[in-house]
């Protein structure tokens, strides 16, 4: 099975892709995470996206679609995949469909105005990749899965999360339509618990 999860900023695609990657087999392949990784080892790539992704805008197409057409190369997705963060925008989504072209596209739907908050509050842990917002965890210091420290992911931050929710609309929610056109597009509604949230994917899956 090769799904994508589309979705805002702070929708909840990490969280949910932990889930159904456990439960389908599928290998979770997060570009967010993907730069990161990078950015942390200071590889070459790392060295050019960082300046660009603490901006908040999106990293060059030729790097992210390259990146992900290397990961996509790897044993592991011989089963499909599970798409966290790409594609992003419709230059990502033609060179896809390329690739190769997604069975499935869930789309996490959540008011715009809650989008702020929820990401604001968020703290990742480095260690185990776990991510979590301080509404819900009682020691906002370690995190709740393997006890390291948690930070605040850099682009977490109210001005550089209004540019995300920018760009995320001009360019990543043209998306919707273009799958839906596809018939591959299915709603979700991301405003429920993260437990109800991922019983409704399962449904459709
Ligand atoms: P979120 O979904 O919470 O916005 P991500 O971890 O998916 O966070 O992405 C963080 C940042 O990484 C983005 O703001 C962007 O700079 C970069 N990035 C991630 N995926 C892509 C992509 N497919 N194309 C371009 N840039 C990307
Ligand atoms: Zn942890």
């Amino acid at each position: 099975m090769k799904l994508i999860l589309l979705g805002a900023p702070g929708s909840g695609k990490g969280t949910q892709a932990a889930y159904i990657s456990d439960k389908y087999d599928l290998p979770h392949i997060s570009t967010g995470d993907l730069f990161r990784e990078n950015i942390k080892e200071k590889t070459p790539l790392g060295l050019k996206v960082k300046a660009v992704m603490d901006t908040g805008n999106l990293c060059p197409d030729d790097l992210t679609v390259e990146l992900v057409k290397d990961r996509l190369n790897n044993a592991d997705c011989k089963v499909g995949y599970l798409l966290d963060g790409f594609p992003r925008d419709l230059v990502q989504a033609v060179a896809l469909d390329e690739i190769s072209a997604p069975d499935k596209v869930i789309n996490l739907v959540v008011d715009l105005s809650k989008i702020e908050h929820r990401i604001t509050g968020r703290r990742s842990c480095q260690f185990c990749g776990g991510s979590f917002h301080v509404d819900f965890i009682g020691n906002v210091d370690n995190c709740p899965t393997c006890g390291e420290k948690l930070t605040i992911r850099k682009d977490d931050n109210p001005e550089t999360v209004k540019e995300r929710l920018d760009v995320y609309q001009t360019q990543t929610a043209p998306l919707i339509e273009y799958y839906s056109k596809q018939g591959k597009l299915i709603n979700i509604n991301g405003d429920q618990s993260i437990d109800k949230v991922f019983e409704d994917i399962v449904k459709v899956l």
